[in-house]
């Protein structure tokens, strides 16, 4: 079951990655206008590809291999995969992450790099440790606890990322649950933090999906009235509230996520990653699967990656999938040059 989860988790991100991107930035209505609804791959030729939240999710899964799941050796292999992804000169990056990673260049210890910021880059590389560490919430707190502060070091930012965290944990174990349920599971997990402006937010979330109300409507009354922001207590709780009403139908929760516009190709990722440790690759749309356009990081190799992280947790010593390093420049190039097509496409109406 935990290959399953794991598999689904990590494809899941890609998937609702990807599917967001060509709407990353845009306001619900012109995102309908330009694209219509995000029922397929709209990135490039009716195919989609990956950004940093992808990318994050899959160091995350190298760590976890290479430490064999030692927190601090965890940490260095982090910080050294994001060393190197920052200078293959990614297309996406968070101010705050290319900062602490700029700081981590120039030799600060990963626990040291953090900037000072609440931007939701933590909470994209948390899901998997939720799938991970299922059943162990106090080795799933440090590790998220390690993920979130070479980036980002205002607590919030580790409140918004252990909370994806404990969701995806808990639809692991694919036994829905109520949204009074899971605000009580947070609720005890953040019980010796200063964190009540969380919990109110959470509270409203867990409210609204219990009225099976919108998510763009949530979204307004916590102030996203332009889309979902990169803040992390905004992205957060919208997710969770998307989460709690669709934790069986991926595809629902996916295009109602994108559909309310904002920071789209993150938080579908975030909400990709949870409820894809549900409902496993079976669960994914395989069109969605099979239109990720990506290499040399592709969806098999992804797959093998997912299937050494599970030998990982049974105790085998295995090495991380390799794959073709000098193609991630050229790769990333070619990247570049489609999300700048899409930003001179946005320039043209319909408006
Ligand atoms: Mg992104």
């Amino acid at each position: 079951m935990i290959r399953q989860s794991l598999l689904g988790c990590l494809l899941g991100t890609a998937v609702g990655d990807s599917l967001g991107l060509p709407y990353e930035g845009l306001r619900s209505r012109r995102a309908a206008r330009l694209f219509g609804p995000p029922d397929h791959h709209r990135f490039i030729f009716g195919r989609g590809m990956v950004s940093d939240d992808t990318e994050h999710a899959c160091f995350v899964v190298r760590a976890l291999i290479e430490s064999r799941l030692d927190p601090i050796q965890f940490e260095q292999s982090l910080a050294r995969s994001l060393k190197w992804w920052l200078a293959s000169v990614p297309a996406g990056v968070g101010k705050a992450t290319a900062q602490a990673i700029l700081k981590i260049g120039l030799g600060f210890a990963p626990d040291k790099s953090g900037v000072f910021s609440a931007g939701n880059g933590p909470a994209m590389r948390s899901p998997l440790l939720g799938v991970v560490f299922a059943g162990h919430p106090e080795r799933m707190k440090e590790f998220v606890k390690r993920s979130t502060r070479m980036t980002h070091s205002d607590p919030k930012a580790y409140w918004g990322a252990l909370c994806a965290a404990l969701a995806a944990s808990i639809s692991t174990g694919q036994k829905p649950i109520t949204p009074q349920e899971f605000l009580s599971v947070v609720q005890e997990s953040l019980k010796e933090e200063p964190a009540e402006e969380f919990i109110a937010l959470l509270v409203g979330a867990c409210q609204s999906a219990a009225s099976s109300e919108p998510v763009s409507e949530f979204a307004k009354t916590i102030g996203c009235t332009k889309g979902i922001s990169g803040y992390i207590f905004h992205t957060v709780p919208c997710v969770i509230q998307v989460w709690l009403r669709h934790q069986q139908d991926f595809a629902a929760g996916i295009q109602e996520m994108i559909a309310a516009g904002g920071d789209t190709d993150t938080t579908a990722a975030i909400l990709g990653g949870i409820i894809g440790a549900g409902v496993g690759v079976e669960g994914i749309p395989a069109a969605w699967i099979q239109g990720i356009w990506e290499w040399p990081r592709s969806v098999k190799w992804m797959t093998h990656l997912a299937a050494a992280l599970d030998q990982t947790i049974a105790g085998e010593s295995v090495l991380v999938p390799g794959y073709c390093i000098p193609a991630i420049p050229i790769r990333n190039i070619i990247f570049l040059l489609i999300v700048l097509s899409h930003g001179l496409r946005r320039l043209l109406p319909p408006y």
